[in-house]
């Protein structure tokens, strides 16, 4: 099959489910209830949509980084910072040794793949991000923390992959903000995947500097990039050219900030615009970041033209012969 598809990981969280969760007066099995409810509804969602990679949609978690440095040892929380705009979220520093307690993410997996009979991806927030949105009160540097944390984070995709986990997504959207500290923070995604087989390995990095990222990401044993490619309107795919970059690649077409919901024709278009530096077989679809922050229905749409626009793209390859 050409051009599979699949999400970055997070989609719009129903809006019963926000009330439930809080609602004082709702009980833990309540809210566990309607967690798993939400889970079941949307990952029909994205294979009603046709996503062949459904995600489950991180029902179960609030922000990126606070969900694991509240469940990795060494970490304490100072109280909400602003990030942008009115969004803030609750900033952990770091005040002894990070170490890994027990599973964060495997009752989520297994629940998930009960759920579907498709193949799931299991989105896990990178060493090298959670590292750099943290405060560091005990680390020597940034980087001593974050090759601490990609041990802690192996030993969860150790537990994952135990369960049964095959394809697991490390998002590091921080890592193409700092351009200088790339170079370590691919040894850090090393340090992660060391040692472990059977699992399809994919990191997300999205926004900031992607030529910062070249040559260092084609070290990382990793099997795909999803990047973020609408939004830049597909500028930078010559860099996966000028660098002979032969991973997989997870490309980007549909814009996340935006609710405007792209036509068919412009996902076929940045399809064929990676096709202009990878052969057909390394790109896989997704949109450009997580869908958390779009309109339930709005995601739905997005998903169904995206799905639309690669069945499309391989039936005319298919068709044509190679191009
Ligand atoms: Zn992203």
């Amino acid at each position: 099959m050409l051009f599979p598809t699949s999400v970055i990981g997070s989609y719009p969280k129903p809006k019963w489910l926000l009330r439930t969760l809080s609602n004082p007066k709702a009980s833990s099995e309540e809210k566990a209830r309607a967690l798993d409810d939400a889970v079941r509804l949307v990952i029909k969602e994205q294979e009603l949509a046709g996503v062949d990679i459904p995600s489950d949609g991180e029902m179960r978690r609030v922000e990126m980084t606070e969900y694991f440095t509240e469940r990795i040892g060494g970490f304490t929380f100072k109280g909400p910072v602003r990030v942008w705009g009115n969004n803030y979220f609750n900033k952990a520093a770091v005040v002894g040794k990070v170490y890994y307690k027990s599973p964060m993410l495997v009752d989520e997996f297994l629940f998930a793949r009960q759920s579907t009979n498709k193949r799931i991806k299991v989105p896990i927030t990178g060493p090298y991000t959670i590292a750099d949105w943290s405060f560091n009160e005990y680390y020597r540097d940034k980087r001593e923390l974050a090759l601490d944390l990609a041990s802690v984070i192996r030993q969860e995709i150790q537990s994952l992959a135990k369960a049964g986990a095959d394809f697991i997504q490390i998002d590091e959207p921080a890592m193409s903000t700092h351009p200088e500290e790339v170079p370590w923070a691919v040894e850090t995604l090393n340090e992660v995947v060391k040692g472990i087989n059977g699992v399809k390995f994919g990191v997300h990095i999205c926004y900031g500097n992607y030529r910062a990222l070249f040559p260092y990401i084609l070290e990382a044993k990793v099997d795909q990039f999803a990047l973020e490619f609408t939004n830049r309107r597909f500028r930078d795919l010559d860099l996966l050219k000028e660098y002979s970059y032969d991973k997989e690649l997870g490309l980007g077409v549909i814009d996340v900030h935006n609710s405007r919901i792209e036509t068919v024709e412009e996902v076929k278009y940045g399809i064929g615009e990676a096709l202009k530096v990878l052969p057909p077989e390394k790109i896989y679809v997704n949109p450009d970041c997580g869908l958390k922050l779009l309109d339930k229905t709005v995601a739905f749409e997005k998903l169904k033209v995206m799905v639309r626009g690669a069945r499309e793209m391989e039936a005319e390859i298919s068709g044509n012969g190679k191009r």
